[in-house]
């Protein structure tokens, strides 16, 4: 078998050299001197795209002259052509792992991305990706389900599910500020606020909808396709980094979402629990506790934000506080 010629280059220099190797090892050692980038951990990349070249098949694919990048150990390429990528894309390769790779080098790329126009086209080219999106049942997507308990039988069920953990977390916490105050009367009104919350939650089938792609759409955060975006930090209105996610269309994506968080933008522990703690010790006589707005503060996407784990501000979010009116009702 005859040699290949390529042209190399490192992830930090655009400065091109040509080599050419007979077989994968061959191209990764003479590469690597010519780049000076250690073979442990070196990882060979397409520039275009960013796709590992990781097989032997793969390197004999390879047309003469492609352009490659030798990453070192924890470097990353995202590629450089959203053209060539969304081609390669709407093409469908066989492979689920390069498609997955793929449509995540373009992720990583739109993310960067600073016009919002070019942003909006690109979001709409990689809707219109197929993959395994669409599938929404295990029989269709056996992977997706790879861990899950059996009674899972559809996607949505299960994203469903980690909306209402998320939930009851809430209530658990709320349950437990509540079970460890001292003051019996201050604790009796609380308990009777969270009495209140239960029926609520259990109607509102503890806010599963909000992940749920086939829930109506003012009652679910992301489109029907599945796809959330990241409302940005407690203290924007968006976010800049134009972070976006579908857990439905892989296995992989369905764990990265489980880092996203609602964020309670007035805060739990800091903020939400201390007020309502404040609003039972001190409720005028002949008034109530309007538990609704508690409930909302807590549980409801009026104080929720959806964000990517960098959107997560884990500072005191100053300025965002309970509204002492609202914290009444009755005569
Ligand atoms: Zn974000």
């Amino acid at each position: 078998m005859g040699s290949k010629p390529f042209k190399i280059r490192s992830a930090d220099d655009s400065q091109k050299y040509g080599v050419a190797a007979q077989d994968l090892n061959d191209l990764i050692a003479k590469g690597c001197k010519v780049l000076k980038v250690p073979i442990k951990g070196c990882k060979i990349c397409l520039q275009q795209d960013g796709t590992l070249i990781n097989s032997r098949e793969f390197f004999q694919a390879l047309p003469p002259l492609s352009v490659l990048v030798f990453l070192r150990k924890g470097e990353k390429w995202t590629g450089d052509d959203y053209g060539k990528m969304i081609k390669t894309l709407l093409e469908a390769p066989e492979d689920p792992v390069r498609r997955q790779q793929l449509t995540e080098n373009l992720e990583d790329m739109i993310a960067k991305e600073s016009s919002p126009e070019r942003v909006h086209a690109l979001n709409l080219y990689l809707q219109s990706i197929p993959d395994n999106i669409d599938a929404e049942t295990r029989e269709e997507d056996p992977d997706w389900f790879e861990g899950l308990d059996k009674r899972y039988k559809t996607k949505s069920q299960v994203m469903a599910y980690s909306a209402q953990g998320r939930i009851r977390g809430y209530f658990s916490t709320t349950k437990e500020f509540i079970s460890n105050l001292e003051d019996p009367v201050t604790k009796l009104i609380l308990k009777r606020v969270l009495e209140s919350f239960r029926p609520r939650l259990k109607n509102n089938g503890y806010h599963g909808d909000y992940f749920r792609r086939t829930a109506k759409p003012k009652k679910r955060l992301c489109t029907q396709a599945g796809w959330f975006v990241c409302h940005g930090p407690y203290n924007t209105k968006t976010c800049q980094e134009k972070h976006m996610i579908n857990p439905y269309s892989s296995r992989q994506k369905r764990a990265a979402f489980s880092t996203w968080n609602l964020d309670h933008r007035i805060e739990k522990s800091r903020s939400i629990l201390p007020s309502m703690q404040q609003a039972a010790m001190s409720c005028p006589k002949g008034k109530q506790l309007n538990w609704e707005y508690f409930y909302e503060l807590l549980f409801t996407t009026d104080n929720l934000k959806l964000v990517e784990i960098s959107c997560h501000k884990k500072d005191a979010h100053k300025g965002y506080d309970c509204d002492e009116k609202k914290y009444y009702t009755g005569k």
